[in-house]
């Protein structure tokens, strides 16, 4: 049988992050990749050139297109760039039949170009973050949806469930950034009360453009598989695990991380 993922998120020219990264996952694992494009970025490896968002009416001409055609057992959404995205990929998820969504609350790339407008934060946190399975912020994520100052495992696990609180089923808070630590340690956090942390050797290597869309992007196709989320959670760190430490070493800025399963 073949399953079928979505990616609702912003095109990358230089193909390491966004909607590249997420077809490239999902093709490695194994379930078929749709999208729908919210943005086009000129971009390499040296950082974001350009950013040019599409209206609310193309998003929906897609996911419509998609959705009446496929049947689509999971989506996530990347890049959204603006509050009129936002409403628009909220109405299209609820008129759909109920696919599992992941949300990646995508705000800033680590060059500091803007991928979401701050006047759309409310948007994604009242309209959008209630549809979901899952939202798999980082630290910095985190801390702008929830207010909080995050410095240890115990403001992270905070955060998760004033996360939750907004409306999500779970929550994984990417601890990447803390770049205190020594190991990367990832809290997963779900409304039935199960709390598991995710946490692998921290791997030194400047060549993390896209990591977040990747991890991201595994979760959701482990999803479409029809796998649980504590599974699909633990399959997705790994993949990204993998994918960090095998680094491609193309382009002088920050690289890519490799997609290969
Ligand atoms: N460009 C697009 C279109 C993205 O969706 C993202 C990530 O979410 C990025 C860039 C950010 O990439 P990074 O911060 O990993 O360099």
């Amino acid at each position: 049988m073949t399953h079928v993922a979505m990616t609702i998120a912003g095109s990358d020219s230089g193909g390491g992050a966004g909607i590249q990264a997420d077809l490239k996952t999902f093709q490695e694992l194994g379930v078929f990749g749709t999208s729908a494009i919210t943005a086009v970025t000129a971009q390499n490896t040296l950082g974001v050139h350009g950013v040019w968002p599409l209206g609310g009416e193309a998003v929906t001409a897609q996911t419509d297109a998609v959705f009446g055609d496929f049947e689509v057992s999971a989506v996530k959404t990347g890049m959204l760039f603006s509050a009129e995205i936002i409403r628009a990929v909220a109405r299209s998820l609820e008129e759909a039949d109920r696919p599992a969504l992941v949300v990646d609350p995508v705000m800033i790339a680590k060059g500091g170009a803007n991928l979401l407008q701050q006047e759309a934060v409310d948007a994604l946190a009242k309209e959008l973050i209630p549809l979901a399975a899952v939202i798999t912020p980082n630290i910095p994520e985190a801390e702008v949806l929830t207010g909080m100052d995050i410095r240890s495992e115990s403001d992270m696990e905070k955060a998760g469930r004033s996360l939750l609180g907004m409306g999500a089923r779970a929550v994984i808070v990417k601890g990447g950034h803390r770049t205190d630590e020594r190991r990367a340690s990832d809290l997963y956090m779900d409304r039935d009360g199960s709390r598991m942390v995710l946490s692998s050797e921290r791997i030194h290597t400047k060549d993390t453009h896209g990591t977040g869309c990747t991890f991201s992007a595994a979760l959701t196709a482990f999803l479409a598989a029809g796998q649980t989320l504590p599974d699909a959670a633990e399959g997705a760190k790994r993949f990204i695990q993998a994918a960090i430490s095998d680094g491609l070493g193309i382009g002088s800025g920050h690289g890519p991380t490799n997609h290969w399963a």
